[in-house]
């Protein structure tokens, strides 16, 4: 099998063919039709095999959440999904492994209208890089520098599931009803679009929690020099996290909780003046929110517990460049 009968077979159809793909898979470079008016958000992300999942994981989880956290880029950003390209490194031309690799792909990327339009195809360890392009109107992206000391802060969806899943996995626990949420959800995380798509209507500060929320929620606060007071009692947690800790007669840890990543959640800034109307067209698309602190004008983020007391969380979320797994 060779590389161009794989690229063929598995990625020359895009599942979802767009009117504004001129020129798709098949010649030197993709042609493609923005929309006039419309800014294009452009994003990268690489899983590699044992870094961003593990060596373990099924080939069709890995299609999905290589698709998931591009839009989850996009949806930080209040960006509307359009076109994908895929640079994938393979060892073996593993026939049954890709199409289910391109089965979980397709599956999200026919819910949010993304056609494949170009890529690489080539042979060494399992890497897979995916470039996403999407449609923004000009001055509405949800920018890292637009929170404010005195904003609330928000996120959308739960905490802390997909690094109790990852945990389970790594130390071989077996996974019981709540566990095997957690994995599920760190297998498939829903990038938040029409979370992002909505906040394009207020001015906010948002950014996708993909490295920890405090690691993540820092780079809100520095590039708007501000810092910020979250109530780690306010945290979101599933039904599931929540029973997992109850069943170990644990408290929560909110160092793992608070710093672990691969949440896919939006955490973002809103004035307290238009939070209301935020939270009412929320529910009307009966998406999950809740405040979990407010900005302030400290150039730290203090983490209060239940007694209001300061808690001392090392803030450590994932880099690449100083640990290995
Ligand atoms: P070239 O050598 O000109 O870069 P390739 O032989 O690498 O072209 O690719 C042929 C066509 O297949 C191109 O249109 C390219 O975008 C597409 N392609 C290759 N690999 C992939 C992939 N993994 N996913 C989607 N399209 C791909
Ligand atoms: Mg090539």
């Amino acid at each position: 099998v060779s590389e161009f009968d794989l690229i063929n077979h598995f990625f020359k159809t895009s599942a979802l063919p767009r009117d504004d793909v001129l020129q798709g898979v098949g010649d030197d470079c993709a042609l493609l039709a923005p929309p006039p008016g419309k800014q294009l958000a452009i994003s990268t992300d690489t899983l590699i095999s044992g870094v961003h999942f593990p060596q373990s994981t099924l080939a069709a989880d890995i299609g999905y959440k290589s698709l998931a956290v591009n839009l989850s880029d996009l949806a930080a950003m209040g960006a509307s999904p359009a076109w994908a390209s895929l640079a994938i490194s393979l060892p073996e031309a593993d026939q049954s492994w890709l199409a289910n690799f391109m089965q979980g792909f397709n599956e999200l990327a026919r819910t949010y209208n993304v056609s494949l339009v170009g890529g690489d195809t080539t042979c060494g360890p399992l890497t897979i890089t995916l470039n996403i392009v999407g449609f923004v109107d000009e001055k509405k992206a949800l920018k890292r520098n637009r929170a404010k000391a005195g904003d609330l802060i928000f996120m959308t969806g739960t905490l802390g599931d997909a690094v109790t899943g990852l945990n389970a996995i790594l130390n071989k626990t077996p996974l019981d009803k709540n566990l095997q949420y957690c994995v599920q959800r760190l297998n498939r995380p829903e990038p938040q679009i029409n979370a992002g798509l909505l906040l394009t209507r207020f001015r906010v500060a948002a950014i996708d929690i993909s490295d920890g929320l405090l690691t993540d929620l820092n780079h809100i606060c520095t590039a708007s020099k501000t810092g910020a007071d979250i109530f780690l009692n306010q945290l979101p947690l599933s039904d599931s996290l929540k029973q997992y800790y109850a069943q170990g007669d644990h408290q929560p840890d909110w160092q793992t909780i608070s710093c672990g990543g691969d949440d896919y959640e939006l955490c973002f800034s809103c004035d307290a003046q238009s939070a209301d109307e935020m939270l009412k067209l929320f529910k009307a698309q009966q998406i999950k929110v809740t405040q979990i602190g407010h900005m302030t004008s400290g150039m730290k983020i203090n983490c209060i517990d239940a007694e209001g007391k300061v808690r001392n969380l090392q803030n450590r979320g994932y880099n690449h460049f100083n640990e290995k797994q």
